[in-house]
Formats: structure tokens, C-alpha cells, sequence
């Protein structure tokens, strides 16, 4: 079938609309369909990490992050009890802190305003097969009329955020919630190193907070479990856990932002990414693959899965041959793959980490000596280091220093000792079967 359009984006997101901005002006005529155009209040997506900056800079959309007082973030810094440690992100780079809502409707305006681009306000209901089962596009619900419409493409991609309702015949993926995150949004806050993310690791738990705006600090406090948290328990929560950690100089905008209330609630999923190939589709974004939000990964690796199957279509000639679009799909999904392994292992490593005393003391005594582990450690979380070799060096240096400092310290830790090695294997073994292979890692090794 002849089509107006070479591709059908349903989700105008951060992952859609990105895809959409970076290929438009390239010539490819793209239908770009969300149900809602409309700037959003969101805690997801405010913290870019260098390796998102630099791959929005490589696409030529770094101008993006101009003009809605974004914030540039230099580097980490880790507080436990009245210890503070901070690293700075590898030379030359940074990251930026940013409402996330401001940021998407930038990149929209983006994409709409080439002539190549077809805005669609409605919701997609239904991916359109042939008798081939191929697919051929999507039907959707037109906001304005309610009329079920549909448009073609021979090529649709799935960018409907975490709860994508193509997921199913797009993929195997077993998604697990692995915690919730409380935004709150501290006003003239003064975060103890300014232009930084902050982990606070006092509590049995972790919160984070970071600068979105000249004025606002982004704070979001982990709930552990997979209930959402009921407002007593949130109480409870914040009381036991997180106010008696907050600094000092921080102590007024948070009181003043937990009596203003107005706390955002946002389930932390894992989700690898085990896509089913099926011709005329493809799956980008939160709707594919997703890590635990600790480290800011996200957009580093939807930013860096937009350059990777950008690249492989922008290879073809032109949008007229399945055969062709289809072995560009299976390119990105293998590619990908190596791509974002660091990024999804890190994350929920070091969530399981952050949530055991024991580790939490050896990693942050760990990134207190500084040197090159601290550096190549923090090259990882920014998304600048995609090396698994690296990765799992890290990782076991870590738990290693952690169990031998235990012993240093007094022989009876013996069994902490053993206790760090044996949580650290419980925690990376899960995450290193979903995302490497042992060929990976190893030639990782050699790639050093
Ligand atoms: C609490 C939390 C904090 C996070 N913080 C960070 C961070 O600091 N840094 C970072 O890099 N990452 C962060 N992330 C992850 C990051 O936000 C996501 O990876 C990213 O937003 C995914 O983009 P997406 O386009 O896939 O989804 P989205 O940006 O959610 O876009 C999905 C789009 O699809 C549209 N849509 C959905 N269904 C339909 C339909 N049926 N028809 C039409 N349109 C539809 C929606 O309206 C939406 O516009 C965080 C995640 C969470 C949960």
C-alpha cells in the first residue's frame, strides 16, 4: 500500500518527539500522534546526564536546552551522615537539570515545525496489520471528533511511554515495580554543593535531589516496595527517614514544600528490553526498556536508542522496501542491546546497593579515595562510559574493598565481610543474565 507517510510515531514523549526532530529535517515524513500536546507537570526525565547531553548535541538538537532556565549539574555528591563527598563528571562534559515538561514542549515545537511532520491529536487504539501480519499502521481516536481514523506508514514506532499499550505484541517484557519515587520541588533551596545531584544515603533508603530551575530543586524520595504509598505510610516515610537527614541549609524549603503538600507519586520500574521482531514496527523509549530513575539513565539511553535506529534508517535510501526497514529494526535491537547494558545494570544495581548498609558504607568509603576507580565509576552513571568490562570491574572492586575494609577494621567482621560479596553477587547476577553476554564483557576487556 502507497502511504503519505514514511513513518507513524504514536507518543509525541520525550522518545517520539525527539526521533521526530531529529529526522524531520532530513526529509522523512513522519505522522506524529499523542493524545495530549499539552505542556505537562512531570518528576520524570529532569536530570540529564552528560551522555544524554552529548548524544542531543551530536543530533544538532543541543540548542534545545536553551532558553527555559535549564541548569547545568557539574558533577555528584554523596552524604552520609555528616560525611560529604562530591565528583566531578569526566573533564568537559556536564549534565543539566530542567522541567522536564518545559524541555519536551521545546523539542515538540522541534519537530512540528517542519513542513514534513503531521501533528495527529488523538489516541492510538490498534496496531493495523495485512494478511501478512505485518505491520502497516495504527488506528486512533481523534481528540476534537472522537472519529476512529487510521493512518498507514511502513514503518510505526511505539514511543507510548511505560504504559504502552502495544507492548504486548511488540515484546516479551516483564516489567517489575521495583519502588516508588515522592517528587517534591524545594524552593531557594541551597543544596550544599550547588550545580550538583545529590545522593543522601543517612536513611534506610535513598533520596536525591538536583536543580531544575535558578530557583528549584527537584527532590525525590524512594519508597520502597511495589504498594503505593498510602499518606500515613508517606508520613510515616518522610518523618523516620528523610527529615532528620536533610541539611541543615536545605531544612526551610522543605518544610515549606511538605506543608505546601503537593507531592507527585511515580512508580520505579525495571523492565529489559525482549522485543518480539515484527515486520513495520519497531519499540523506543520507556515503552521498550526501563531502569530504576536513581541514576538519571533514562534519557541517555533513549537519546542514544533515537541515534542508533536514526542512524541504521537514514542508511536506507529511501522508506519503500520492508524487506530492508525490517533488517534496519533488527540492527537497532542488537545494537541497542550493548548500547544501554551499563546504563540498565547500573541503575538497579545500585538501588539494590543504596538500600544495604553494608554496601552503602563500602561505596561510598569506595568513591571517598577518589583516583580512577572514583572516575571511571562516575563515567558509568553518566553514561560516558558504555564499557561492561568496566561495568563489572567496578562492581566487584566495590564489594571487594568493602568486605576487606570490614576485616581491616576487626577480624570478627568476617562474616559481614562475607555477607557484602555474597549481596553483591545476589544483586548483579539477575541484571548481568538480562543484559550481557559473556562475549560482550570480555570484549569489552579488549576494547579498554
Ligand atoms: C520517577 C521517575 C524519574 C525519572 N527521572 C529521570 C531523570 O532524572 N533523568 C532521566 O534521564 N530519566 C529519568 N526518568 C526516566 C525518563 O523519564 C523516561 O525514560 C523517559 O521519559 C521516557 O520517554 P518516553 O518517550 O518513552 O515516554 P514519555 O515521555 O512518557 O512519553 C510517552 C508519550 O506517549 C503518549 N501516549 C501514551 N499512550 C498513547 C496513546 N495510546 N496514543 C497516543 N499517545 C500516547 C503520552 O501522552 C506521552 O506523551 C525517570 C523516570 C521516573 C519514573
Amino acid at each position: 500500500m502507497k502511504s503519505e507517510y514514511d513513518i507513524c510515531i504514536i507518543g509525541a514523549g520525550m522518545a517520539g518527539a525527539t526521533i521526530a526532530a531529529y529526522l524531520a529535517p532530513k526529509g522523512i515524513k513522519i505522522a506524529l500522534i499523542d493524545h495530549c500536546f499539552k505542556e505537562k507537570k512531570r518528576i520524570v526525565g529532569e536530570l540529564l546526564q552528560p551522555g544524554a547531553v552529548l548524544s542531543l548535541e551530536q543530533m544538532d538538537l543541543g540548542h534545545l536546552l536553551e532558553g527555559f532556565d535549564a541548569q547545568s549539574v557539574d558533577g555528584y555528591s554523596l552524604l552520609q551522615g555528616d560525611e560529604k563527598i562530591t565528583i566531578p563528571y569526566p573533564k568537559s562534559y556536564k549534565g543539566m537539570g530542567l522541567h522536564n515538561g518545559r524541555f519536551l514542549q521545546k523539542i515538540r515545537a522541534s519537530a512540528l515545525q517542519n513542513e514534513s511532520v503531521t501533528q495527529i491529536n488523538g489516541k492510538a487504539l490498534q496496531l493495523l496489520e495485512n494478511e501478512g501480519h505485518e505491520i502497516i499502521g495504527v488506528s486512533y481516536r481523534e481528540s476534537l471528533t472522537s472519529e476512529i481514523k487510521s493512518i498507514h506508514a511502513p514503518l510505526t514506532i511505539t514511543s507510548d511511554g511505560f504504559f504502552s499499550n502495544f507492548r504486548e505484541s511488540l515484546s516479551n517484557n516483564e516489567k517489575t515495580v521495583t519502588s516508588y519515587f515522592i517528587g517534591l520541588i524545594l524552593k531557594d533551596c541551597k543544596m550544599p554543593f550547588p550545580k550538583h545531584g545529590h545522593v543522601f544515603l543517612s536513611g534506610p533508603t535513598p533520596f536525591i535531589c538536583y536543580p531544575i530551575s535558578k530557583h528549584e530543586v527537584r527532590l525525590l524520595i524512594d519508597f520502597p516496595g511495589d504498594q503505593l504509598p498510602r499518606k500515613f505510610l508517606l508520613q510515616d516515610h518522610l518523618d523516620a527517614n528523610v527529615t532528620p537527614y536533610i541539611p541543615d541549609s536545605m531544612r526551610e524549603s522543605y518544610e515549606q514544600a511538605i506543608e505546601e503538600g503537593g507531592f507527585k507519586v511515580m512508580p520505579n520500574h525495571y523492565m529489559a528490553a525482549k522485543p518480539i521482531i515484527r515486520k513495520g514496527a519497531v519499540m523506543l523509549g520507556d515503552a521498550l526498556n526501563m531502569r530504576h530513575p536513581l541514576t538519571g539513565g533514562g534519557l541517555t539511553a533513549v537519546f542514544s536508542d533515537i541515534q542508533i535506529l536514526s542512524a541504521h534508517l537514514l542508511a536506507m535510501p529511501a522508506f519503500n522496501n520492508n524487506d530492508l526497514i525490517h533488517e534496519k529494526i533488527e540492527a537497532y535491537y542488537r545494537d541497542r542491546q550493548y548500547a544501554n547494558a551499563n546504563l540498565n545494570i547500573l541503575a538497579n544495581a545500585l538501588y539494590g546497593v543504596m538500600s544495604n548498609d553494608l554496601l552503602k558504607t563500602a561505596v561510598f568509603k569506595y568513591l571517598s579515595c577518589g583516583g580512577e576507580n572514583a572516575q571511571e565509576s562516575i563515567a558509568i552513571l553518566a553514561g560516558l562510559n558504555r564499557n561492561h568490562f568496566s561495568l563489572i570491574k567496578q562492581f566487584f572492586y566495590l564489594a571487594v574493598f568493602g568486605a576487606f575494609d570490614l576485616v581491616r577494621e576487626n577480624i570478627v567482621n568476617l562474616p559481614k565481610a562475607t555477607k557484602i560479596l555474597w549481596d553483591a553477587l545476589i544483586i548483579i547476577k539477575p541484571l548481568a543474565k538480562n543484559e550481557l553476554s559473556l562475549t560482550a564483557v570480555f570484549s569489552g576487556y579488549f576494547k579498554k
